[in-house]
């Protein structure tokens, strides 16, 4: 990611808003908003976490990790979206990996411009391919402040999304 780049790119939001770059409370908002993107969007510059395993045999039932909370940025509009997302999945022969992995992957994925539905998906595709679970659900629900700020009506309006695995045939 470029920093520097960022910067200009911030400069000349705040001009063509019509703001004076010299005004003293605006003097760090270039570097602030470009530490903060890189800050927030790391999954450009960072490969997803590795995801170990051991197969502990007494894990047979459904495992559940609920209310991992995320923040992500809508590739539409350029603000958050941020909520929560649970992980259920049925491990096959004890094949199971640290609930802070599991963490891990949801913020990765949430670390870059997203839609809700394809994060969710991405979560989902990847802890399936490195755990390769009997079973994997992924639950998603999340406030967007592009709809938010987009008027009345539609605060604190949840939007669900769900990633199945494997995929019903039908
Ligand atoms: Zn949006």
């Amino acid at each position: 990611m470029n920093s520097s780049g960022l910067q200009d790119a911030t400069k000349s939001l705040l001009v063509h808003l019509g703001e004076d770059l010299n005004r003293p409370g605006l003097l760090q908002t270039p570097e602030k908003f470009a530490r903060l993107l890189a800050d927030r969007l790391y999954a450009y510059t960072q490969e997803p976490p590795a995801v170990t395993t051991i197969d502990e045999p007494g894990a047979s039932g459904e495992i559940a990790l609920e209310d991992i909370s995320f923040i992500s940025f809508c590739e539409h509009h350029l603000v958050p979206f941020f909520g929560h997302v649970n992980v259920y999945y049925t491990p096959k022969n004890g094949r199971v990996t640290g609930f802070g992995t599991i963490a891990r992957v949801c913020a990765h994925f949430a670390a870059k411009l997203q839609i809700q539905e394809r994060m969710t998906a991405e979560i989902g595709q990847y802890l399936a391919e490195h755990l390769e679970p009997l079973s994997l659900r992924i639950e998603c629900r999340a406030r967007h402040m592009c709809m938010e700020l987009h008027g009345a009506q539609k605060e604190n309006v949840g939007v669900k999304t769900h990633f199945l695995h494997p995929q019903k045939q039908d």
